[in-house]
């Protein structure tokens, strides 16, 4: 299961390739880089011919950081066989985690041929002529920081939020979930992961109806990105154990359908073996995004890049296939903000103003605990597309084809904080959750006025603007 880090060993590995345009012998693995480039607006041809898969952009800095397989990365360093190394000796004192390796400004010249990127400025120094430079290797965040305190004995009892769960003390701890309630809570497997982990998903209301305002949550599609595990458990247990002393969850969980799926891509979570998310990777066991090989929304046959649908997202699609969802929330880490759609295209959403009400209510929540959260971008919000493009993510996926309002929530700015934090995390979270919850029954009523069996029909049929 655990692959080795390539790591230590890349600025050697990558001056070596440079020298002798030799290939990367060692296993395939996910390497994570950031570089900058000068003109943003050619980022979105050059992702799609290195199919790399960006993590998020500095847009003051022009800085990206980005996740490929190593093959894929190894085809960006082989675009052209005279890179023009840029040693810096040893790891910089004050970025002691990354290494900056060389300049790829040949590289990126071939590319502009191949791409017809945006010519550089002949006028322009050397230093800056090139449209990608300062390429860095940089550590994975799941290989950062302290070892991640886990735990295997976690109930549905005790405090969740005190360790990760291991993969199997996450199997017991949703199975006791559901043991603790089951009048309101049932679980099933859904599906297994390619490497044959099991994708749960957890179920929670007040009676078997599923005609009623409905809510998805899921989390880990992007298995480093680890807070949403604990975070969606909490808010099981919460609405569990609150059901009978506390009015307004007793009402949510009559009122609604909730679906959980905390670990989308368990080997991705669980990479470094089943007992730490110590080496935990972006990509499934293929070396492929998740978010970004759903159907999309402008190629309706199919992911972008013609990647055949993964296992994981198989699962996936056959469950939001056969239910039907008001709301949804896709939950991820590396910055904290609420995404709203789309993610993919320029255009706005037709119920934009309904999203930037629903996510500014969400950070005003946040702010109400902690200011300082979620305080970045438009004060906590950001249009998907403003951010950064993606082709082929969840959340298009369901806003578009299955007539649910999804978002993305960036719940952290370290993918993997410790464990000690995860109840600063839910602090900051509880009510803006709860309250995107109580959001579904007034968009339920207002879709159920419309034309009967128009919501989840897949076709692409979008949402209406609320009155
Ligand atoms: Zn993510």
């Amino acid at each position: 299961m655990r692959v080795p880090s390539l790591l230590p060993l890349l600025p050697c590995l990558l001056l070596y390739t440079l020298q002798s345009s030799s290939v990367f012998s060692l296993s395939t693995d996910e390497v994570f880089f950031s570089f900058q480039i000068n003109e943003l607006s050619a980022l979105n041809r050059l992702v799609q011919h290195l199919q790399l898969s960006i993590d998020s952009i500095d847009v003051a800095t022009r800085t990206v950081t980005a996740y490929a397989s190593t093959e894929n990365f190894q085809a960006l360093l082989e675009q052209h066989p005279q890179h023009e190394a840029k040693e810096t000796g040893s790891p910089s004192a004050s970025l002691p985690s990354m290494f900056d390796v060389l300049s790829l400004r040949g590289s990126i010249r071939e590319a502009q041929k191949s791409l017809s990127l945006p010519k550089a400025d002949s006028s322009s120094s050397s230093s800056t002529s090139a449209v990608v430079h300062s390429l860095q290797l940089r550590q994975r965040p799941s290989e950062t920081g302290e070892a991640p305190v886990m735990s295997d004995k976690l109930t549905a009892t005790s405090d969740v939020l005190s360790a990760y769960p291991t993969y199997e003390g996450y199997k017991s701890l949703v199975r006791g979930l559901a043991a603790l309630r089951p009048d309101l809570c049932r679980v099933e497997k859904i599906g297994d992961s390619v490497l044959g982990r099991e994708i749960l998903l957890m179920r929670v209301s007040g009676d078997a109806n599923d005609d009623k305002p409905s809510v998805l949550l899921d989390a880990n599609m992007h298995g480093d990105e680890v807070v949403g595990l604990p975070l969606s458990l909490k808010l099981v247990q919460t609405l569990l154990q609150g059901y009978d002393s506390d009015a307004r969850l007793k009402s949510i969980v009559n009122s609604s359908v909730l679906w959980f799926i905390p670990l989308r891509n368990p080997d991705g979570t669980y990479a470094g073996g089943d007992t730490t998310i110590r080496g935990a990777r972006r990509f499934n066991s293929n070396w492929l995004d998740l978010n970004r090989n759903h159907p999309y929304m402008l190629m309706a046959e199919g992911p972008p890049g013609g990647r055949p649908i993964q296992t994981e997202n198989e699962v996936f699609l056959d469950f939001v296939r056969t239910h039907n969802f008001t709301l949804g929330v896709n939950m991820h880490g590396g910055a904290e903000v609420i995404n709203y759609p789309w993610d993919s295209i320029q255009e706005r959403h037709p119920d934009d103003a309904w999203w930037r009400r629903v996510a500014k209510k969400y950070a005003d929540a946040a702010h109400a605990v902690d200011p300082r959260y979620m305080s970045r971008f438009d004060n906590g919000i950001t249009n998907g597309y403003d951010w950064y493009s993606v082709w082929g993510g969840e959340q298009d996926y369901m806003n578009h084809f299955r007539n649910t309002r999804m978002f993305t929530l960036e719940l952290s700015r370290p993918k993997m904080p410790p464990a000690r934090m995860l109840p600063f995390y839910w602090d900051r979270n509880k009510e803006g959750l709860l309250g995107f919850i109580e959001e579904a029954a007034p968009v339920f009523e207002s879709l159920k006025g419309e034309a009967e069996g128009s919501q989840g029909e897949e076709g692409g049929a979008e949402n209406e603007i609320l009155p």
